[in-house]
Formats: structure tokens, C-alpha cells, sequence
């Protein structure tokens, strides 16, 4: 049996990238000619023409990753001189009645909306110049209930119609390192073919400790027909919101979404085991996951590797006066609380002078065994997620938000808002602190 493809190919470096890389993106024809020559090249040989995948008057999804309401200056969205390339690449080069652009954010500022969050990416206007016939706003289309076969803890999704209805799905996600799944590839890309439904179920559910499960199960419901990541300039640290830009100048495309993303992961400096949705898709045998069992076609894995720096999910110490009683907790709330302090350092307002002006902040979620509830007296406590009421320190916390001079609570399981919600409401204390005479 002939192993599966995967093609790594180098683009010749965009002009725009140092601009883009210092943070003002720039687009000019050259570079999306440079990314378009990759992407074909990448394409071809990985399955050596569209036609093998794309029929005459196929309908042609390509689904992005718009993971956020944020500028491409962010480096959280796939870099729009790719949409572009890949869009009018499929447009030139098959038989295709409709290519489609189509997604939904996972949480912009707080529950994100397509459109706008398609606008300020800057996806909108670059699937258009590349000849896109519509961009879908996944959240303003039908959803479908699926049953999902197969499935270990995703099992009800409601998946939005379009990605069903296509012919043919091609799935663009960006090469970033994740707080939670380690890193982020085609197989979290599927986030998006469900709704955000606050504060719990589809998008935020299952967003835990199996998340990788979910991902796997997630992928069950339909396998992209292609996959090319977005490697031109990757994220790496504390990713997926709160990163740094890395110049990869790449394009890695395969029809096996496990085995793109075990070798794009790789490329990154990961194992693909250490990756919770590889390693649960991989080891169900939705795909490849086995490097030896791969082809990797143009460039090798070794050639092209960057050690990206791996996120820290840990919020725990982070500043002197910030306490997270989290003793018992996963990473549902774990990390997010982490991506919410991450945010709020980028926001540029210093967490040091906010704690001495404010007092102690406490953030408490799950089980806290320790947890003395006097240490909430005349504090600002947030209280994560809905598991903490089922722990025998219940009444601790009850006690200690009954001391509290203001207590914030965040419902879900998992409430991943929180890594924008807890960011907002953390900036919104220190507005208070800057502006007026602090509260206490
Ligand atoms: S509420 Fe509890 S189980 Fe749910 S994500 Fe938070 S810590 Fe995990």
C-alpha cells in the first residue's frame, strides 16, 4: 500500500513579511504570487491535481482558521496573502461552479461574530481579490444536528449546513502553538464548523481535559477532502491569542488531516504524540500519525524544523497579589485563566501597580481543599467554571465570595470565554484604579 503524502514546501521569502513581522501587515501582488506558487506546488504534490478531488460543478469550501475577532497583526488568523493564494489558486485551476470561504470565530472579544471578525482579519477582502464567490458567516447560516458515529465525548454536534452541504471541504488552518491543545492544526481547525453556545455545549463543551478527544471526534463527522497549512509566518509562545510571529515561510498540504498535522507538528518541534488531538485521532486510526508511515514529499521535516517555544498554560505565581486558589481544577479553566492573564499583559496596563492600587485579586475554580475563605475579606474574587460546587470546599467558596467586596462569576464547563471575559473585567478594575481613587 503507498504511504501518504504530505508536501512541505518553501516559499521564496515575501517582501512584506519584515513590515508584517514588526507589525503592519502589507500586501502586495509579488508576495501573493510567491504564496500562490507554493500552494500549487505544495498541491500537486501532494495529490497531483484538483481534479482528483475537486469534480466540474463541485461546490468548494475552504475552511479558514478565523479563530478570533483580530487584525492579521495578531498572527492568530491565517495570514490573508494565503486566502488569497489558495482561493485563486482553486479558482484558476479546477472545475469547480463555487469556490466558498466560510467560518466562525471561537471568541473574538468575547463570543465572536463572523462578520466583523472576517472584516478585521482581513479575510473578507482577500478571499474576494482572490476571486472568492461568497464568504459564508457561518453563524448567520442553518445548523444541523449530527449524530456523531463513532464519537467517545463529542457525540451531539450542531454543525452549521454549509460545511455539510459542500462537495468538497478544503480545511486552512495556521500553524500556532495552543495554551490547551499544545499545538493548533487542521484537526482543532473543526472548532469552527460548530456554534459558540455560551456558556456551555458545542464550542465550549468538552473544551477540557479532552479536548484532543473532541477534536478526534469532531473530525469524525466529515474529513476534509484537502488540508494546507498556513505557514508563511506561524505563532509561537503563548499562543493561540497571545503569541509571537515566527518566519516559517512554508506551505505543508496532504489529503490525511492527521498525518498534515503530524508532520506539520514536527516541523514545529513537537512530537506528534505529545499532541492530544493527533494523538487521540491517530491512535483511533482516523489517519497517520506514524512519521515512517508518512511521505513527505518537497522539503524534509528536519530541513525546514524551528523549535517553536511552547506555551505556558500555567497561571499559578504569575504576580504577587493575583492568588489562583485552582488546587483541584483542569485545564479548562486552568489554561484560560492563563490566556487571560497572557491578554492582559499584552494589553500593556501593568498588572504590578494595578494589584498595588487595587489590593489582591483571588481567582478560584474546582476543588480548593487549602482554601481559606478570610482571604477573600474586602477582595475581587472571579470564580470559574460550574465545577467548584461540586467539590466538598462548596461552602468554602461561598464563604469566602460572601467576604468579598465583589465577586464575578463565570459559568461553563468549560468557560473558555474567560481567557477574554476574565481579561476584560481585570482591565476594567484597573481603569477603575487608574482613573479614580481605588474602590477600597
Ligand atoms: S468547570 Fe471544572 S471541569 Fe469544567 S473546565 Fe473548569 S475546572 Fe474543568
Amino acid at each position: 500500500m503507498s504511504k501518504t503524502k504530505v508536501s512541505v514546501v518553501k516559499v521564496e521569502k515575501p517582501e512584506g513579511n519584515a513590515q508584517f513581522m514588526a507589525g503592519k501587515y502589507v500586501r502586495n501582488e509579488e508576495d501573493v504570487k510567491k504564496i500562490k506558487a507554493a500552494v500549487a506546488e505544495a498541491v500537486e504534490l501532494a495529490i497531483g491535481s484538483l481534479d482528483t478531488i475537486i469534480k466540474k460543478g463541485d461546490i468548494v469550501l475552504i475552511k479558514p482558521n478565523l479563530a478570533f475577532q483580530a487584525p492579521p497583526e495578531s498572527f492568530a488568523v491565517v495570514d490573508p496573502r494565503t486566502i488569497e493564494a489558495v482561493v485563486s489558486y482553486i479558482k484558476e485551476n479546477s472545475k469547480a461552479a463555487k469556490v466558498v470561504v466560510g467560518d466562525n470565530p471561537s471568541l473574538g472579544m468575547h463570543v465572536g461574530r463572523a462578520k466583523p471578525a472576517f472584516k478585521d482579519s482581513k479575510m473578507e477582502e482577500a478571499a474576494k481579490l482572490g476571486g472568492a464567490d461568497e464568504v459564508i458567516y457561518f453563524d448567520e447560516t442553518e445548523v444541523v444536528p449530527v449524530e456523531v458515529e463513532g464519537a467517545v465525548v463529542f457525540k451531539h454536534a450542531t454543525v452549521f449546513k454549509p460545511f455539510l452541504d459542500a462537495d468538497v471541504v478544503i480545511n486552512l488552518p495556521k500553524m500556532k502553538v495552543h495554551l490547551a491543545g499544545t499545538v493548533t492544526l487542521g484537526l482543532k481547525n473543526w472548532n469552527g464548523i460548530i456554534p459558540n453556545c455560551h456558556p456551555n455545549d458545542q464550542q465550549q463543551g468538552a473544551h477540557r481535559i479532552d479536548l484532543g478527544q473532541k477534536m478526534a471526534d469532531l473530525y469524525k463527522i466529515r474529513k476534509a477532502d484537502l488540508v494546507i497549512v498556513d505557514s508563511v509566518i506561524g505563532m509561537e509562545g503563548q499562543g493561540p491569542h497571545a503569541g509571537s510571529p515566527i518566519e516559517m515561510n512554508l506551505i505543508v498540504a496532504g489529503t490525511d488531516t492527521v498525518a498534515v498535522d503530524s508532520v506539520a507538528a514536527s516541523i514545529m518541534g513537537f512530537q506528534p504524540m505529545e499532541i492530544p488531538a493527533i494523538r487521540c485521532a491517530g491512535v483511533e486510526g482516523l489517519g497517520e500519525i506514524d512519521l515512517e508511515k508518512i511521505d513527505v514529499v518537497g522539503n524534509s521535516i528536519e530541513s525546514v524544523m524551528k523549535h517553536f517555544k511552547r506555551p505556558n498554560g500555567d497561571p499559578i505565581g504569575m504576580y504577587n497579589g493575583l492568588t489562583c486558589a485552582m488546587q483541584q481544577t483542569c485545564p479548562g479553566c486552568f489554561v484560560n485563566v492563563r490566556g487571560a492573564l497572557d491578554s492582559f499583559a499584552l494589553s500593556g496596563i501593568d498588572m504590578k501597580t494595578f494589584l498595588e492600587k487595587n489590593g489582591e485579586v483571588i481567582v478560584i475554580s474546582g476543588g480548593v481543599p487549602d482554601f481559606e475563605p478570610e482571604l477573600c475579606k474586602d477582595k475581587d474574587i472571579f470564580i470559574c467554571g460550574d465545577c467548584w460546587e461540586l467539590f466538598p470546599s462548596v461552602d468554602k467558596v461561598k464563604e469566602g465570595a460572601a467576604l468579598a467586596r465583589s465577586v464575578t462569576y463565570y459559568p461553563g464547563c468549560a468557560p473558555v470565554y474567560i481567557f477574554a471575559q476574565l481579561n476584560a473585567d481585570l482591565q476594567k478594575l484597573a481603569a477603575a484604579c487608574y482613573t479614580f481613587p481605588c474602590p477600597k
